[in-house]
């Protein structure tokens, strides 16, 4: 058989925020299309209303954008999702909800021939039948021990189905499940599978009352339409295989039928259950890749806001799950694109390590200039009111240089680093009651004027001056040190004190130990 160009598909509903789990898939679909020269799709699987979020579509294509894994089709240059068929786009429109016309067609074909009925009892007549299997501690599966109970096509007139298909509006049509067949799979992650189709019931693949199709036959049909090979997609849609092998038997496609690989959960922390918002917000992680407002006004963090690279939150999700082999654990999409192997993604459930997330950012903190980073820390001291002219780019690059080792964000660049750009306005009170002693200020203004009467303002000078005085007077090293520190910085916190001393200059450091020490 010929070749086909590999073709994946990215199909989110747009019923939300993209969880990282729903971004990690997004990814995986990128790295096998890239690295295969094949194409990455996106497209919208928006044929259940009911569950339908406004603004979640836009949200989803943001997320992708910020990790820079964009679809080559089915989203236009300016993140819209394409409505018209070109030449790059040919299986326009991509949102599902925009080909409602299409899918009628292919639901009667399979009514036609024997694998599809169509059913007329209402949602409420199935709920009684149901309520009543219930009653009698029964689980209640719509299937071939029952369907003859139903009114359906296969027990009706050809006249009163023609009838009531014209007169009735909330008819659907049902999948003919088989009874006591083995169906064997083959997932590219999981290897064989089987099931027996008897354990399954006949799925609604279209319904009148919204002349709209479920999700399994709309996927179905866009899968083959859009000459999808390879499904890459959450294990949650692993119990749908069965139905789905069958409707590609059913619809005589078995000879491009795609591939199939079921990524397992992202875990809890403690590996207990799938990873929840819920989590997030009682172990202070993010779960979502930007910040994300829901309809009722409820926010939720994201890694983007929370002060994440991308190139960190997209090497941490491509290692959830995936085992590369090897020692290295940092990736640049490039690499990861070799590397990745849809056979090397674990079976288990890949557990969260919110402490690991942070480890990675810092990885990817250490790895820029410190030009680069005083570039990123310039919008967070406009925040706080240092204007760009007040310090030098040589001046802030220079206190990144010091500070960035104990940092995971450029958001903790303030906190780490305010003392260089403005006096302490109060003194820790916790620090001044440990270190601050009175009977020790007359040594501290010792150490003071010899720094100030020094011409050589270098920190290494400044280091050895301090030093030398102290150790040649027989001073107490850790108390007179602790207080110059209280009084430059207003806590006990901060790189070596001549290294302050030496950046902020003579003139601060002489108001700012005048202030302290009066
Ligand atoms: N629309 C489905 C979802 O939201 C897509 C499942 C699939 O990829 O087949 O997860």
């Amino acid at each position: 058989m010929e070749q086909r160009k590999v073709r994946v598909r990215f199909a989110p509903s747009p019923t939300g925020a993209l969880h990282m789990g729903g971004m990690r898939t997004a990814l995986y679909n990128y790295l096998f299309a890239k690295q295969h020269g094949g194409d990455f799709i996106l497209r919208i699987e928006d044929t259940d209303s009911n569950r339908f979020v406004p603004g979640a579509e836009e949200y989803i294509i943001e997320c992708l954008k910020w990790c820079g894994v964009m679809p080559d089709e089915g989203v236009d240059e300016n993140g819209k999702v394409v409505e018209t068929p070109s030449e790059k786009h040919p299986h326009a429109p991509y949102r599902q909800s925009q080909r409602k016309p299409l899918y009628r067609q292919y639901a009667e074909e399979l009514v036609k021939n024997g694998f599809a009925y169509y059913a007329f009892d209402t949602p409420e007549e199935i709920d009684a039948v149901r309520k009543e299997y219930e009653a009698t501690g029964r689980t209640f599966i719509y299937n071939h021990t029952n369907r003859m109970n139903f009114k359906t096509s296969l027990n009706m007139d050809q006249s009163e189905v023609e009838r009531r298909l014209r007169e009735e509006n909330h008819w659907t049509v049902r999948f003919k499940n088989p009874q006591d067949r083995v169906i064997k799979m083959h997932d590219l992650i999981r290897g064989d599978i089987e099931m027996n189709t008897s354990t399954l019931d006949d799925k609604v693949l279209w319904k009148a009352a919204d002349q709209l199709p479920t999700y399994h036959l709309a996927n179905i049909v866009d899968d083959h339409l859009m000459e999808v090979t390879h499904v890459i997609r959450g294990e949650e849609w692993l119990p749908s295989l069965p139905l789905h092998y069958m409707l590609y038997e059913a619809f005589g496609w078995q000879d491009t039928q795609p591939e199939f690989a079921h990524l397992s959960l992202l875990l809890k922390p403690d590996g207990k259950g799938k990873l929840s918002k819920r989590d997030g917000d009682r172990l202070g992680f993010p779960v979502f890749p930007l910040r994300w407002t829901a309809p009722s006004g409820e926010v939720s963090r994201g890694y983007r806001e929370d002060g994440y690279y991308p190139e960190a939150f997209v090497n941490l999700i491509a290692l959830l799950g995936w085992n590369p082999g090897i020692e290295q654990e940092l990736f640049s999409l490039e690499e990861l694109t070799k590397l990745f192997a849809l056979e090397r993604v674990i079976k288990s459930g890949a557990r969260f390590n919110p402490d690991k997330a942070k480890w990675f950012n810092q990885e990817y903190l250490r790895r820029r200039t410190d030009k680069q980073l005083a570039q990123e820390f310039r919008p967070l001291l406009r925040e706080h009111g240092i204007r760009d002219e007040q310090f030098s780019d040589c001046y802030v690059e220079t206190v990144v240089s010091l500070i960035k080792e104990r940092a995971h964000f450029v958001n903790e660049f303030w906190d780490l680093s305010s003392f260089f750009f403005e006096a302490p306005s109060e003194y820790d009170s916790a620090a001044k009651k440990k270190h601050w002693k009175e009977e020790m200020i007359p040594a501290v203004k010792e150490v003071a004027a010899l720094v100030i009467a020094s011409d050589d303002f270098s920190a290494e000078h400044l280091e050895h001056l301090i030093h030398n005085h102290i150790e040649q007077n027989a001073l107490p090293m850790g108390k007179i040190m602790n207080m110059l520190r209280i009084s430059l910085v207003g806590a006990s916190k901060g790189p070596g004190v001549a290294n302050i001393i030496a950046l902020i200059g003579k003139e601060e450091f002489e108001r700012r130990i005048n202030k302290a020490l009066c």
